[in-house]
């Protein structure tokens, strides 16, 4: 079979990156999914729709806080950025993903990336069309990801492990209703928000999914809109400014490129008008970003001149 040179860069990439050992198992995935450390993949699709992979790029993980992209993309289709905005404001805490920061009188929180963000984004979607609101938010993720191989699934373990571990989770939903940021029962948001964590997917769904943002909100194989292009633009904004936790104002310098990680070891990338990228190793550094991940995407990025700052 004959090898392009692409695929011949990426899996020079990934074994370059195999030696690096660092890094620890967010607790929850290593009780619930006790995975393979050694795996590493990374896909990268083009807004033409072609992908290009190397290594484990089958290997099924939780998107976790990739998520959170999906569920904000909804509500500003669904409400618009104004009504979006009451709720959840789009400044960088430099806070951890999982603190209990909320804005002072209003309880708002900064972002939709930390935590307390998205679960008041999850509240925001409502049912719709005869289809309840997890329903929508795994659709969302099923349209953009949606010429990739394989289905989208609820890891149950994952959820279950979620579930029971997740009261910072539980209290910061019980304080967004005491700040009436969720306006109705706080447990059933709060459930969503642990199963849209849950979903499993590929470094190939995650590229599928950066590229359909990379595409405007349109999925490039299928043709068909997830978000508009007024939303995708003011996600794409807010994953640029708060989508790697703590460590967004470094990743800023280094790679320059709107990107969300998940605590499972996902990280994906957005360069606007060209490409979707997907990577996956389960190791993280002290900010909860994969470590091989970000090493990953800081060569490519290098490599292909990608930086924002770098465009001719
Ligand atoms: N479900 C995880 C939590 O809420 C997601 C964290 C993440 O990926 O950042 O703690």
């Amino acid at each position: 079979m004959m090898i392009s040179p692409l695929h011949r860069y990426l899996s020079e990439l990934l074994e370059n990156l195999r030696p690096m050992t660092s890094g620890n198992l967010n607790p929850v995935t290593e009780v619930a999914t006790d995975p393979d450390v050694n795996k590493v993949g990374i896909t990268l699709t083009t807004v033409n729709g072609h992908q290009y992979s190397s290594g484990d790029s089958t290997h099924k993980f939780a998107i976790q806080s990739i998520a959170k992209v999906f569920s904000y993309g909804l509500a500003l289709d669904d409400l618009g950025p104004t009504e979006v905005g009451k709720k959840v404001d789009v400044e960088p805490s430099g806070d951890p993903f999982n603190e209990i920061s909320l804005q002072q009188n209003t309880g708002r929180p900064d972002n939709p990336m930390i935590n307390a963000g998205a679960i008041a984004t999850v509240g925001l979607v409502k049912g719709k069309g005869g289809k309840d609101r997890l329903s929508r938010i795994s659709r969302s993720m099923e349209l953009a990801s949606e010429g990739s191989p394989g289905e989208l699934e609820i890891n149950r373990t994952v959820y279950h492990a979620e579930n029971i571990g997740g009261h910072r989770n539980r209290a910061l939903a019980w304080l967004l209703r005491s700040f009436e940021i969720i306006d109705s029962d706080p447990e059933p948001v709060v459930q969503d928000y642990f199963l849209e964590c849950s979903t499993d997917v590929t470094t190939e769904n995650l590229s599928m999914m950066a590229a359909t943002l990379a595409n405007k909100g349109v999925n490039p194989v299928t043709g068909r809109e997830v978000f508009s292009e007024e939303t995708t633009r003011q996600v794409l904004a807010v994953m640029m400014t708060c989508g790697m936790y703590d460590a967004a104002g470094n990743w800023m310098i280094d790679i320059g490129l709107p990107a969300k990680s998940g605590v499972d070891g996902g990280i994906m990338v957005v360069v606007p008008g060209q490409l979707g990228i997907g990577v996956y190793s389960a190791p993280l550094d002290r900010h909860g970003n994969s470590v091989r991940g970000a090493a990953a995407i800081r060569r490519v990025t290098r490599d292909l001149g990608l930086h924002y700052a770098d465009a001719a």
